[in-house]
């Protein structure tokens, strides 16, 4: 069995899904999982159409525009509205008008999950019709019969259990000497209702299967020739990366690679399944394996922006021992913010996280009795991995006043103003 992902921008139009449809003729003729992501930016349209919603203006309106974009693409693969693709993607837009006209505004991670969710299930019913159109003979899986999740909306927790005897008794048959199409990043609670795993969780789906369906190899396609020692919209001498171990790519991803979702590793590592970064521009070319070794690789550069600095101090001069720390700690876990960087001082605590405005005032809420907060804003994390030395780590900081700073022997960290 195989697994590969293909993501947003190698579906973002007809020619996308096109080039897609001929990589799977290609390379992946049978015993075949591909899990697909909604096509272009259209998770983000229907974020529009979720804002609109609770704002009270024009959701529908909003919604129109993501049918308009899909319907472009299906008269290209299709030639004429007769094709029952057609239908099938009436019915999803129906159920999410209905959707938009009932008034369940007191839940938003809910209602978010309900709606965001449908890009996945409209460009999987593309691909998997136009499949079958050009005689790629595929089932369409709807992800939710088997991939079970708490009701954790918008960043819900996979059952496991549940999800692998799933795998077993659906999944693993419907894939057998075939080919099965199905969604990333959505899933199902016990109650059936549709829950999202995180954004870009399309990657951490494709990997759950892989692990669950014991993988020869999982192979995510992407517009990059595979891993590179940066990101090449960021760093114009980034180099092609021939193969790198679990360790790394999850070290990497932990620091803000976007290359891979950070979740996508740990289930592929545990099973010792590589995985592979392909371009899905230039599939001929070899691609990264990740689950190599590290031999001879370069230093590496992350950066992430749009990160706030939160500095706690204590308002009655109290020295930040243990039990403070340990009541920090869980006012960050309980809002679900992870912390990117941390250093603690006699009387303050400074953490630095991703600027999430709900999730930062739910720790203030938390702290607040006991702490003066303040934040900083558009800051950013420089992460060298393996660097050569300090000329290097102070050639990429581009003169950016560094007001927090941590070297370790592998890793540099810098959070620039
Ligand atoms: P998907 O289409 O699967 O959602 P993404 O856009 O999430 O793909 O990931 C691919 C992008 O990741 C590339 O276009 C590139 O800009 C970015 N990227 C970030 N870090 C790296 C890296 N180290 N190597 C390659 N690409 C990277
Ligand atoms: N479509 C989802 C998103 O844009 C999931 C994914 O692409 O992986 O976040
Ligand atoms: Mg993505």
């Amino acid at each position: 069995m195989k697994v590969y992902k293909f993501g947003g921008a190698s579906v973002k139009d007809a020619a996308g899904v096109k080039n897609v449809a001929s990589i799977i003729q290609k390379y992946g003729e049978k015993d075949l999982v591909v899990v697909v992501s909604a096509t272009g930016k259209t998770t983000n349209a229907l974020e529009v159409v979720i804002k609109a919603y609770f704002d009270n203006t024009d959701a529908k309106a909003a919604f129109e525009v993501v049918k308009k974009n899909h319907h472009t693409i299906c008269l290209e693969l299709f030639g004429n509205e007769t094709h029952e693709v057609f239908d099938k993607l009436q019915n999803i837009y129906a159920e999410v008008d209905w959707q938009l006209e009932e008034d369940r505004k007191e839940s938003y991670n809910y209602v978010y999950d309900q709606i965001v969710s449908q890009g996945e299930l409209i460009s999987s019913v593309i691909l998997s019709a136009y499949l079958n159109e050009v005689g790629v003979k595929n089932s369409w899986l709807d992800v939710r019969d088997v991939m079970k999740t708490d009701d954790t909306y918008r960043e819900a927790v996979v059952d496991w259990k549940q999800t692998q005897s799933l795998m077993n008794s659906v999944v693993k048959p419907l894939a057998s000497g075939s080919i099965v199409v199905t969604q990333g990043f959505i899933g199902c609670t016990a109650e059936n209702c549709t829950t999202t795993l995180g954004r870009e969780g399309s990657d951490y789906t494709a990997a759950i299967f892989a692990n669950m369906l014991d993988a020869e190899n999982q192979t995510i396609w992407k517009d990059v020739p595979g891993v590179m020692n940066g990101d090449p919209r960021v760093f114009e001498d980034a180099v092609f990366i021939d193969e790198i171990s679990f360790n790394e790519a999850v070290e990497m991803t932990f620091y803000g690679a976007t290359v891979i979702h950070p979740k996508t590793i740990k289930p592929l590592q545990n099973k010792n399944i590589p995985l592979l970064v392909k371009s899905f521009i230039n599939p001929e070319g070899k691609g990264t394996i990740v689950g190599g070794s590290d031999n001879n690789l370069p230093p590496i550069r992350i950066v992430k922006n749009d990160q706030a600095l939160i500095t706690l101090h204590t308002k009655d001069f109290s020295f930040v021992e243990d039990e403070i720390v340990a009541e920090i700690f869980s006012s960050f876990s309980k809002a679900n913010l992870k912390l990117n960087m941390m250093q603690q001082g006699a009387i303050s605590f400074e953490a630095v996280v991703d600027n999430i405005p709900e999730k930062i005032e739910k720790v203030k809420a938390a702290l607040q009795n006991q702490f003066d907060f303040s934040i900083d804003e558009k800051l950013t994390i420089l992460t060298i991995r393996h660097y050569t030395n300090f000329e290097y780590i102070n050639k990429f900081k581009n003169d950016r006043n560094a007001i927090l700073e941590q070297r370790r022997l592998s890793t540099y960290q810098g959070l620039l103003a």
